[in-house]
Protein backbone atom coordinates (compact mmCIF):
# COMPACT_ATOMS: atom_id res chain seq x y z
CA UNK A 1 0.00 0.00 0.00
CA UNK A 2 1.42 3.51 -1.24
CA UNK A 3 1.77 6.16 1.61
CA UNK A 4 -1.55 8.33 1.50
CA UNK A 5 -0.09 11.29 -0.54
CA UNK A 6 1.92 8.94 -2.62
CA UNK A 7 -0.83 6.95 -4.11
CA UNK A 8 -0.35 9.04 -7.65
CA UNK A 9 -3.24 11.42 -6.88
CA UNK A 10 -3.21 15.28 -6.55
CA UNK A 11 -4.71 14.01 -3.12
CA UNK A 12 -3.67 16.01 0.20
CA UNK A 13 -2.20 14.28 2.54
CA UNK A 14 -2.22 16.48 6.11
CA UNK A 15 -1.09 15.07 9.41
CA UNK A 16 -2.65 16.54 13.08
CA UNK A 17 1.02 15.84 15.27
CA UNK A 18 0.28 16.30 18.62
CA UNK A 19 3.15 15.85 21.38
CA UNK A 20 1.81 13.76 24.34
CA UNK A 21 4.13 16.11 26.83
CA UNK A 22 1.00 17.79 28.91
CA UNK A 23 -2.65 18.62 28.36
CA UNK A 24 -3.96 20.50 25.49
CA UNK A 25 -3.86 24.03 25.17
CA UNK A 26 -5.68 26.72 22.91
CA UNK A 27 -2.26 26.94 20.95
CA UNK A 28 -3.19 22.91 19.82
CA UNK A 29 -6.72 23.22 19.12
CA UNK A 30 -6.51 26.54 17.37
CA UNK A 31 -3.37 24.63 15.09
CA UNK A 32 -5.62 21.58 14.50
CA UNK A 33 -8.36 22.93 13.72
CA UNK A 34 -6.78 24.79 10.68
CA UNK A 35 -5.00 21.88 9.48
CA UNK A 36 -8.18 19.19 9.91
CA UNK A 37 -10.03 22.41 8.05
CA UNK A 38 -7.38 22.68 5.61
CA UNK A 39 -7.16 18.90 4.72
CA UNK A 40 -10.99 18.61 4.87
CA UNK A 41 -12.23 21.56 2.62
CA UNK A 42 -10.07 19.51 0.07
CA UNK A 43 -11.30 16.08 0.68
CA UNK A 44 -8.16 15.36 1.34
CA UNK A 45 -6.48 12.33 4.25
CA UNK A 46 -5.46 13.06 7.35
CA UNK A 47 -3.39 10.94 9.70
CA UNK A 48 -3.09 11.17 13.71
CA UNK A 49 0.06 10.82 14.36
CA UNK A 50 1.78 10.91 18.20
CA UNK A 51 4.79 12.24 18.78
CA UNK A 52 5.61 10.46 21.78
CA UNK A 53 9.60 10.01 21.08
CA UNK A 54 10.59 12.15 24.01
CA UNK A 55 10.74 9.53 26.59
CA UNK A 56 10.97 11.50 29.37
CA UNK A 57 8.65 14.20 28.71
CA UNK A 58 5.92 11.93 27.33
CA UNK A 59 3.22 9.89 29.16
CA UNK A 60 -0.07 8.13 27.97
CA UNK A 61 -2.20 9.71 30.16
CA UNK A 62 -1.28 12.89 28.26
CA UNK A 63 -2.03 10.86 24.90
CA UNK A 64 -5.25 9.56 25.95
CA UNK A 65 -6.30 12.98 27.08
CA UNK A 66 -5.11 14.49 24.00
CA UNK A 67 -7.28 12.34 21.67
CA UNK A 68 -10.25 12.85 23.92
CA UNK A 69 -10.11 16.79 23.49
CA UNK A 70 -9.41 16.80 19.86
CA UNK A 71 -12.69 14.34 19.72
CA UNK A 72 -14.39 16.42 21.99
CA UNK A 73 -13.33 19.59 19.61
CA UNK A 74 -15.48 17.58 16.52
CA UNK A 75 -12.25 16.52 14.53
CA UNK A 76 -11.70 13.58 12.89
CA UNK A 77 -8.64 11.59 11.09
CA UNK A 78 -8.58 8.50 8.64
CA UNK A 79 -5.30 7.01 10.25
CA UNK A 80 -4.55 7.00 13.71
CA UNK A 81 -3.15 4.87 16.67
CA UNK A 82 -6.81 4.02 17.76
CA UNK A 83 -8.15 3.91 14.74
CA UNK A 84 -5.16 1.41 12.87
CA UNK A 85 -4.37 2.12 8.88
CA UNK A 86 -2.04 0.92 6.63
CA UNK A 87 1.09 3.09 7.89
CA UNK A 88 1.29 2.60 11.29
CA UNK A 89 2.73 2.59 13.69
CA UNK A 90 1.24 5.43 14.45
CA UNK A 91 3.27 6.81 17.82
CA UNK A 92 6.32 7.51 17.15
CA UNK A 93 7.92 5.62 20.13
CA UNK A 94 6.76 2.45 18.39
CA UNK A 95 8.84 3.49 14.51
CA UNK A 96 12.37 3.60 15.95
CA UNK A 97 12.97 0.77 13.65
CA UNK A 98 12.39 3.41 10.64
CA UNK A 99 14.29 6.36 12.22
CA UNK A 100 17.73 3.89 12.58
CA UNK A 101 16.96 2.81 8.85
CA UNK A 102 17.12 6.43 8.22
CA UNK A 103 20.26 7.72 10.12
CA UNK A 104 22.03 4.71 8.68
CA UNK A 105 21.38 5.56 5.23
CA UNK A 106 22.64 9.49 6.52
CA UNK A 107 25.48 8.02 8.21
CA UNK A 108 26.50 5.67 5.23
CA UNK A 109 25.98 8.65 2.80
CA UNK A 110 28.53 10.98 4.93
CA UNK A 111 25.94 13.27 6.01
CA UNK A 112 26.48 12.71 9.80
CA UNK A 113 28.95 13.25 12.36
CA UNK A 114 29.50 12.62 16.02
CA UNK A 115 29.20 15.63 18.41
CA UNK A 116 30.76 15.35 22.15
CA UNK A 117 29.65 18.74 23.21
CA UNK A 118 27.99 18.71 26.75
CA UNK A 119 24.85 20.42 27.47
CA UNK A 120 26.94 23.12 29.81
CA UNK A 121 29.16 23.47 26.69
CA UNK A 122 25.95 23.99 24.86
CA UNK A 123 24.36 26.29 27.12
CA UNK A 124 26.87 28.52 27.35
CA UNK A 125 26.23 29.93 23.58
CA UNK A 126 22.90 30.18 24.64
CA UNK A 127 23.80 34.03 24.71
CA UNK A 128 23.70 34.09 21.41
CA UNK A 129 21.20 35.56 19.12
CA UNK A 130 19.26 32.62 17.68
CA UNK A 131 16.03 32.05 15.29
CA UNK A 132 12.78 31.00 16.33
CA UNK A 133 12.65 27.23 17.69
CA UNK A 134 16.20 26.12 16.22
CA UNK A 135 18.05 27.35 19.68
CA UNK A 136 21.26 29.12 19.82
CA UNK A 137 22.92 28.32 16.71
CA UNK A 138 25.56 25.23 16.58
CA UNK A 139 28.95 26.97 15.82
CA UNK A 140 30.08 23.02 13.94
CA UNK A 141 32.70 22.42 16.83
CA UNK A 142 32.78 19.17 16.33
CA UNK A 143 32.30 19.14 12.82
CA UNK A 144 35.97 19.18 11.55
CA UNK A 145 37.47 16.39 14.13
CA UNK A 146 39.49 13.43 12.68
CA UNK A 147 39.64 10.03 13.10
CA UNK A 148 42.27 10.54 15.88
CA UNK A 149 40.57 13.14 17.35
CA UNK A 150 36.69 11.23 17.66
CA UNK A 151 38.73 8.13 18.81
CA UNK A 152 40.18 9.84 21.91
CA UNK A 153 37.12 10.95 22.69
CA UNK A 154 35.44 8.08 22.54
CA UNK A 155 37.92 6.62 24.40
CA UNK A 156 37.67 8.91 27.52
CA UNK A 157 33.92 7.89 27.85
CA UNK A 158 32.11 10.69 26.14
CA UNK A 159 29.10 10.30 24.72
CA UNK A 160 28.38 11.82 21.55
CA UNK A 161 25.49 12.87 19.51
CA UNK A 162 24.73 12.29 15.97
CA UNK A 163 24.26 15.38 13.74
CA UNK A 164 23.79 16.33 9.96
CA UNK A 165 26.25 18.01 8.23
CA UNK A 166 23.94 20.87 6.58
CA UNK A 167 24.25 21.77 3.58
CA UNK A 168 25.34 25.01 2.54
CA UNK A 169 22.72 25.95 -0.07
CA UNK A 170 19.30 27.26 0.30
CA UNK A 171 16.19 24.75 1.37
CA UNK A 172 13.32 26.20 -0.94
CA UNK A 173 9.71 25.30 -0.29
CA UNK A 174 6.32 26.60 -1.18
CA UNK A 175 4.21 27.96 1.70
CA UNK A 176 0.64 28.49 0.96
CA UNK A 177 -0.10 31.48 3.08
CA UNK A 178 3.98 33.13 2.55
CA UNK A 179 4.83 32.35 -0.81
CA UNK A 180 7.86 30.90 -1.69
CA UNK A 181 10.58 29.96 1.13
CA UNK A 182 14.23 30.28 0.86
CA UNK A 183 16.00 29.15 4.15
CA UNK A 184 19.74 28.44 4.19
CA UNK A 185 20.76 26.08 7.37
CA UNK A 186 22.75 27.95 8.96
CA UNK A 187 20.09 30.45 9.95
CA UNK A 188 18.36 27.72 10.99
CA UNK A 189 20.51 26.88 13.81
CA UNK A 190 22.79 25.14 12.02
CA UNK A 191 24.36 21.07 11.64
CA UNK A 192 21.09 20.14 14.01
CA UNK A 193 21.07 16.92 16.03
CA UNK A 194 19.73 13.69 14.41
CA UNK A 195 20.54 11.72 17.63
CA UNK A 196 20.77 12.58 20.97
CA UNK A 197 23.76 11.48 23.04
CA UNK A 198 21.50 8.95 25.28
CA UNK A 199 20.61 7.49 21.79
CA UNK A 200 17.05 8.92 21.78
CA UNK A 201 15.98 10.09 17.83
CA UNK A 202 16.09 13.61 17.61
CA UNK A 203 12.33 15.07 17.05
CA UNK A 204 13.70 16.42 13.80
CA UNK A 205 14.74 13.44 12.35
CA UNK A 206 11.76 11.41 13.44
CA UNK A 207 9.40 13.92 11.81
CA UNK A 208 11.02 14.28 8.27
CA UNK A 209 11.20 10.12 8.11
CA UNK A 210 7.49 10.04 9.11
CA UNK A 211 5.93 12.93 6.86
CA UNK A 212 8.14 10.83 4.06
CA UNK A 213 7.02 7.42 4.94
CA UNK A 214 3.16 8.63 5.35
CA UNK A 215 2.99 10.79 2.35
CA UNK A 216 2.44 13.82 3.70
CA UNK A 217 2.16 16.36 1.33
CA UNK A 218 1.00 19.36 3.53
CA UNK A 219 1.71 20.97 7.40
CA UNK A 220 0.23 23.38 8.44
CA UNK A 221 2.35 24.52 11.59
CA UNK A 222 2.70 27.51 14.01
CA UNK A 223 4.49 30.88 11.90
CA UNK A 224 6.91 30.05 15.22
CA UNK A 225 8.21 26.61 14.03
CA UNK A 226 8.44 27.70 10.60
CA UNK A 227 12.03 26.99 10.27
CA UNK A 228 11.81 23.74 11.11
CA UNK A 229 10.46 22.60 7.97
CA UNK A 230 13.63 23.74 6.30
CA UNK A 231 15.32 21.39 8.67
CA UNK A 232 12.86 18.68 8.06
CA UNK A 233 13.20 18.96 3.95
CA UNK A 234 16.80 18.78 4.01
CA UNK A 235 17.80 15.38 5.36
CA UNK A 236 14.50 13.90 3.21
CA UNK A 237 16.38 13.27 -0.01
CA UNK A 238 18.44 10.33 2.49
CA UNK A 239 16.23 9.24 4.48
CA UNK A 240 13.54 7.60 2.17
CA UNK A 241 14.15 5.41 -0.98
CA UNK A 242 13.18 7.91 -4.00
CA UNK A 243 10.23 6.59 -5.08
CA UNK A 244 9.06 8.21 -1.90
CA UNK A 245 10.56 10.84 -2.25
CA UNK A 246 9.51 12.09 -5.73
CA UNK A 247 5.54 10.95 -4.41
CA UNK A 248 5.42 13.72 -1.63
CA UNK A 249 6.32 17.06 -2.42
CA UNK A 250 5.50 19.31 1.00
CA UNK A 251 3.87 22.13 1.26
CA UNK A 252 3.21 24.41 4.63
CA UNK A 253 0.90 26.63 6.05
CA UNK A 254 1.62 28.74 9.07
CA UNK A 255 -1.22 28.98 11.74
CA UNK A 256 -1.51 32.84 12.49
CA UNK A 257 -1.55 33.67 15.90
CA UNK A 258 -4.78 33.35 17.79
CA UNK A 259 -4.74 36.74 19.08
N1 LIG B 1 4.46 17.59 17.72
C1 LIG B 1 4.65 18.97 17.42
C2 LIG B 1 3.89 19.80 18.42
O1 LIG B 1 2.95 19.32 19.03
C3 LIG B 1 4.18 19.25 16.00
C4 LIG B 1 4.86 20.39 15.43
C5 LIG B 1 4.81 20.38 13.88
O2 LIG B 1 5.51 19.60 13.26
O3 LIG B 1 4.05 21.13 13.32
O4 LIG B 1 4.25 20.94 18.66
Amino acid sequence: MPPCGADGSARICGRLAPSPTGYAHLGNAWAFLLAWLAARARKGVLILRLEDIDPQRSRPEFAAALLEDLRWLGLDWDQGPDVGGPLGPYEQSRRGAAYAEALARLEAAGLTYPCFCTRKELRLLAAAPHVDDAGAPYPGTCRELNAAQREALFRSGRRAAVRLRCPGESVEFEDALLGPQSFRLEECGGDFALRRSDGVVAYQLAVAVDDALMGVNQVVRGRDILPSTPRQIAPRPTTVSPMIRQASPMTTMPVPPLI
